[in-house]
């Protein structure tokens, strides 16, 4: 595969590079100068979710990986079910929560982990990230106790639920947590100022984790074949996805799927109040606000790091403006919309309830829809415990990191401080 900076067309990596390097130069992101079609996607879809998600993979990656090293990698990393459940008549749910920490970054986090640990063998890594939720949680029990390899997660204090917090503050020993006086998007900055620090850098043997690394936006591809390949056939060509969106690396995720032959008619990108994407749709004005926080937290991004990616794949006409659609959800509409996929027998967590309104306000009416739930309802129990006023159950491995401390530090929002604490605890 190989990639290009997005922002300074000189630089061109292999993905090998990409996955190591992470950001490119000014802060660009790496892109496929090309995607190929796939070959055959009617046999793809006849497949077991693993074996064609090793196809999908070894096409995507190319020769520079030997099938069989993808195809084990494939089997470690994706260990869990993918499972699309009829919600309503024609309306289903894509059910990416069912990893150990019950969200999709497993998907993403636990292959990227796979590469890391393939491509980096014996070199001392530190994996730095900033997580909205979510990510934190994949990347920390992705990497729990791989040898040579450090994590550090930061995230915004008291911005993220308990259960999402707990999952990845809890484990010690090679995952250092620290909890920022800031927004997700200052927690991503200072990600971004540390891969600037060429001490840091090479110190620490610094690599990055969050959706702007390429082998997790890769590995997402696979769950869009898996939930087309679970549709009847003849509903395949006229689906419509809508997947709730924060960094935009899972819509970018989608429509890399589209371009090499996932036979889907339509993509929504669905945001909360965090809306920038959807305003540029509208006037081609880039204008981020400052970020508002929401009960879809994990989405609370004004400044989403893979448009840039979303965009080159709009404007090269892979795929088109008129089948993109992204419009915002307030908070209001997201409690509103819980309470009637409730009334469905569904209980939805808000990003999800934010990804089936997207689907409704834009879905034809011969179509299929699919919304994405990208995180169990537990993950978020005390907002959806109050909305919808009932009780959740919790899941086993929840329940577990509950129990236990956090073993987060306060920081502040100060690079500068956290380049002393970084060189100190693992220069
Ligand atoms: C990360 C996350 C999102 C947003 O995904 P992006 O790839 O950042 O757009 C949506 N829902 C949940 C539960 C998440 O954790």
């Amino acid at each position: 595969m190989q990639l290009h900076n997005l922002k300074d067309d000189s630089q061109k990596v292999s993905f090998v590079e990409a996955v190591k390097t992470g950001l490119g130069r000014n802060q660009g992101v790496f892109f496929p100068e090309s995607l190929a079609p796939l070959a055959d996607v009617d046999s793809l879809l006849d497949m077991d979710f693993v074996t064609r998600s090793s196809k999908i993979l070894s096409h995507l990656i190319g020769d520079e990986l030997p099938a069989d090293t993808v195809a084990q990698m494939v089997q470690n990393a994706f260990n869990f079910p993918v499972k699309l459940v009829e919600v309503e008549d024609n309306i289903y749910c894509l059910e990416l929560f069912h990893g150990p920490t019950l969200a999709f970054k497993d998907f993403g986090g636990r292959f990227m982990a796979e590469c890391l640990a393939q491509f980096s063998q014996g070199e001392k890594t530190t994996i730095l990230t900033a997580t909205s939720g979510d990510t934190g949680a994949a990347v920390a029990h992705a990497f729990y106790n791989k040898p040579n390899i450090d994590v550090v997660i930061l995230y915004p204090k008291g911005k993220i639920s308990l259960a999402q917090q707990k999952l990845f503050t809890t484990l010690g020993n090679n995952i250092h947590c620290y909890a920022v006086d800031g927004s997700f998007d200052d927690c991503q900055a200072m990600v971004k100022n540390a891969f600037l620090d060429d001490e840091v850098k090479s110190r620490l043997g610094l690599n990055s984790a969050n959706s702007i690394n390429i082998s997790r936006l890769v590995a997402q591809v696979c769950y869009y074949f898996e939930a087309i390949a679970q549709l009847p056939k003849e509903q395949r060509a006229k689906a419509h996805i809508s997947i709730p969106s924060g960094n935009f690396g899972n819509v970018c995720a989608a429509m890399i799927g589209a371009v090499i032959g996932l036979p889907v008619a339509k993509l929504s990108a669905t945001t909360n109040q965090n809306d920038t994407v959807p305003r540029f749709i509208l006037d081609k004005n880039w204008a981020p606000n400052a970020t508002i926080e929401s009960l879809s937290n994990a989405m609370d991004v004004s400044k989403p790091n893979n448009w840039p990616r979303v965009q080159t794949m709009l404007d090269n006409k892979w795929f088109s403006y008129d089948d993109f659609y992204s419009t915002s959800v307030d908070e209001n509409d997201t409690q509103a919309v819980m309470k009637k996929i409730h009334q469905t027998g569904y209980v939805a967590e808000p990003h999800t309830a934010i990804a089936y309104q997207g689907l409704k306000a834009n879905l034809a009416t011969d179509s299929t829809g699919i919304f994405l739930a990208t995180a169990h309802p537990a993950k978020f129990k005390e907002s959806v415990e109050e909305i919808l006023n009932i009780e959740l159950e919790m899941p086993k491995p929840l329940a577990d990191a509950l129990a236990k401390p956090c073993l987060a530090e306060d920081i502040a929002d100060d690079y500068d401080i956290l380049r002393e604490i970084l060189l100190a605890k693992l220069g």
